[in-house]
């Protein structure tokens, strides 16, 4: 896994060493040409609703020539209050799992479907999030990750709209040439202990996937997983109809983003 000691951190670094000019889509009219310059945009943002209720917009952050990138769906409380994602308890959860394969936030990219956060919490519309995605595509293009680590449904969504996280996390995919790799979310994790053997598991995995052990989209990594996960209970997992082995009931939760209470349950062993 590539390592940080010669690279800067955080989702300004003026790219440099990766000139746009070489990027896949340098060509286009874009004011995007830089990570720093989307983070300035999104934190000038008004094109959704959304812009009204944060205290800061979440650009995201990372190494800007990471080989993996995780996404995930929305910014929480912490995350709006400190304008960087994954910085409350699931962000922690999130940072132990890196280091249980080796690496750490400085070497990989963490952004989000929206950048801003959703009131209460709230599943952000499909508006918010067609307004939001140019915002992470162009991330993608210019951090050009090896491995997309999707976390949670709606991250999952992205790219197979209407599959359930619950059966398809764990299995190496591929999806308009980019290796897609869905996870937990890691609140639903916290929310459910019974979940972090699983989600050790595939952190495990992508350790694997990157040593060049796991290739063939579809594959299982090489590691056993847990029998999927029981009913889905927060709307990180699957939606009713979704989950391959829910019975549960339709969920209307609005626990939906970074935000995870019960700290006391983040040691990750
Ligand atoms: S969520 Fe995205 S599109 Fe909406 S205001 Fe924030 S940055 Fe702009």
């Amino acid at each position: 896994m590539t390592t940080s000691n010669d690279r800067a951190f955080n989702e300004g670094m003026s790219n440099e060493e990766n000139p746009p000019e070489s990027g896949p889509d340098a060509s286009r009219p874009s004011p995007m040409n830089t990570l720093e310059q989307i983070a300035h945009l999104v934190r000038n943002c008004t094109d959704c609703p959304l812009s009204g209720g944060r205290n800061n917009a979440v650009p995201g952050e990372g190494n800007p020539q990471a080989e993996v990138m995780f996404i995930g769906e929305a910014p929480g409380f912490h995350e709006d209050r400190q304008g960087r994602p994954f910085v409350g308890p699931a962000g922690k959860l999130l940072d132990g799992l890196l280091g249980s394969i080796g690496t750490n936030r400085e070497d990989v990219f963490i952004a989000n479907m929206v950048k801003c956060r959703p009131p209460d919490n709230r599943d952000p519309a499909p508006a918010e999030m067609a307004a939001c995605t140019k915002y992470l595509d162009r991330q993608i293009e210019l951090v050009n990750p090896k491995l997309i680590v999707t976390l949670g449904r709606f991250a999952f969504g992205r790219y197979f709209p209407g599959e359930g996280i619950t059966k398809a996390r764990g299995q190496l995919r591929e999806k308009d040439g980019r290796k897609i790799f869905p996870v937990l979310h890691p609140a639903a994790v916290l929310r459910r202990e019974e979940l972090r053997p699983t989600m050790i598991e595939d952190f495990k995995a992508i350790s694997e996937i990157l040593e060049g052990k796991i290739e063939d989209a579809g594959m299982e990594p090489g590691v056993t997983a847990p029998a999927a996960p029981q009913p889905a209970q927060f709307s990180f997992m699957d939606a009713p109809g979704q989950a391959a082995v829910s019975t549960a009931p339709a969920e209307t939760s609005s626990v939906n983003v970074e935000d995870a209470p019960q700290p006391e349950q983040l040691t990750l062993f």
